[in-house]
C-alpha cells in the first residue's frame, strides 16, 4: 500500500526518498495538495460571527419553543463528541498510516479544522448560557448520540491503537474499512441530520449565527469527506486486491446499520415535527445520502430511486454556490499571508 507504507527515515523526515515538507517537487497526489490550498483558502474563526441575534431569541421565553430549544442542544452535544472523536482520529491514527506528504499536510489542516469546530460549540454553548455539563454529558444520556459513539468506536480504536501495523490483506482491509467509516459514515452521514437540522433554523431566520457556524464546518466536512473519499479510491487502485466481494458486502452492512442508528439520532432529536421537518424526511434523506456515498467510493446504490427532500441542503453543500451567502464575511485569510520586509 504505497499511500500507507512508506520508508520513513526517522532522523530525516524523508519518506520514500522524498521530504515530508518539501514543496519543491511536484506533488505525487495532486489531489491532496490541492484540497489542502483549499482548505487553507476556506479558513474561519468562530468568534468572527455574531452571537447577538442568537443571544437574544434563547433568552427570549416566546423566543423558541421547547422542541426547538432540545433539537439546539442535543445537537451540540452530538456534534461536540464527535468532532473531539474525529480529531482524534485523525491527529493520533490516520495521521500515523497515510505517510505521503502532501495527504499528510492536508490531515494537519483537517486535524485544525476539528479543533475549529469544536471552539465553535463551545463559543455557541457560552453565548447561550447553557449548562456545560449538560451538553458535553450528552453522549452518556441520550441513547440514539451514545450509540453512534459506540459504533464508531472499533474503527477508531483500529486506527489509534498502537499495536495495529498494515501489511497483510486483512490489516490493509481493517485500515480500508476505517478509513470508510470515518469518511463516509462519520462525517458522511451521521453529521447530516444535525446539519441540516441547525439549517433550518437558519433559513427560518432563527438562530442565525449558530446556523452560520454550522454552514462554515458544513463547508470544512465537505471537504474532509472529499479528500477521504479520493483517499480511499488511490488506496483501492494501488490495491485493488482489498476490494473483494466480501468487502464491499461488509461495506453495504455497516452503511445499512449506519442509515438505521443515524434515522433514531433524528427521532430522539425531533419526536415531533418541527421547523418544517420531520423524522420521515429523513428516513428519505439519510438513504439518499447513503446512495451517495456508496457510488462516491464505487459501491452500488443501497436504496435505489431514494430521492433528496432537501434539495437547498445541495446548494448549502456545493461550494460553488455558496459564494453568496459567504460575501459578507472577512476575506483578508486569502491575502493575509503576504508578509512584507522593510
Ligand atoms: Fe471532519
Amino acid at each position: 500500500m504505497s499511500i500507507s507504507f512508506a520508508e520513513l527515515d526517522p532522523v530525516s523526515g524523508v519518506i520514500n526518498g522524498r521530504s515530508a515538507h518539501s514543496t519543491s517537487i511536484r506533488p505525487q497526489y495532486q489531489w491532496a495538495w490541492d484540497k489542502y490550498l483549499q482548505g487553507c483558502a476556506n479558513h474561519w474563526m468562530p468568534q468572527e460571527i455574531s452571537m447577538a441575534a442568537d443571544i437574544a431569541l434563547w433568552q427570549d421565553p416566546q423566543g423558541l419553543t421547547e422542541d426547538e430549544r432540545q433539537i439546539i442542544k442535543r445537537n451540540l452535544g452530538f456534534f461536540a463528541t464527535a468532532d473531539s472523536l474525529a480529531a482524534n482520529n485523525i491527529v493520533l491514527g490516520t495521521y500515523r498510516h497515510i505517510t505521503s506528504p502532501e495527504c499528510r499536510r492536508y490531515l494537519l489542516r483537517q486535524g485544525f479544522e476539528e479543533a475549529l469546530h469544536t471552539h465553535a460549540y463551545q463559543y455557541i454553548v457560552e453565548s447561550l448560557g447553557l449548562d456545560e455539563g449538560e451538553i458535553f454529558n450528552m453522549y452518556h444520556e441520550v441513547p440514539s448520540i451514545h450509540d453512534k459513539a459506540a459504533f464508531l468506536l472499533p474503527f477508531i480504536k483500529t486506527l489509534t491503537d498502537s499495536e495495529f501495523h498494515t501489511g497483510t490483506p486483512e490489516c490493509d482491509q481493517r485500515l480500508l474499512r476505517s478509513l470508510i467509516a470515518f469518511a463516509c459514515i462519520m462525517e458522511g452521514l451521521f453529521f447530516y441530520v444535525g446539519f441540516v437540522q441547525v439549517l433550518a433554523f437558519g433559513r427560518r431566520n432563527k438562530m442565525v449565527g449558530a446556523a452560520e457556524q454550522y454552514q462554515y464546518i458544513l463547508r470544512d466536512e465537505s471537504m474532509h469527506l472529499n479528500f477521504g473519499v479520493d483517499l480511499i479510491n488511490q488506496i483501492k487502485l494501488e490495491n485493488p486486491q482489498l476490494w473483494t466481494a466480501a468487502f464491499r458486502e461488509d461495506i453495504h452492512a455497516l452503511m445499512r446499520q449506519a442509515v438505521e442508528l443515524e434515522y433514531r439520532y433524528a427521532v430522539d432529536t425531533m419526536p415531533r415535527g418541527v421547523l418544517g421537518l420531520n423524522a420521515g424526511m429523513f428516513a428519505e434523506y439519510l438513504r439518499y445520502i447513503a446512495n451517495r456515498r456508496c457510488v462516491q467510493i464505487g459501491l452500488a446504490p443501497l436504496y435505489p430511486g431514494a430521492g433528496n427532500p432537501f434539495p437547498w441542503m445541495s446548494e448549502l453543500i456545493d461550494l460553488k454556490k455558496e459564494k453568496n451567502f459567504f460575501e459578507s464575511r472577512v476575506t483578508e485569510y486569502q491575502t493575509g499571508g503576504v508578509l512584507s520586509w522593510e
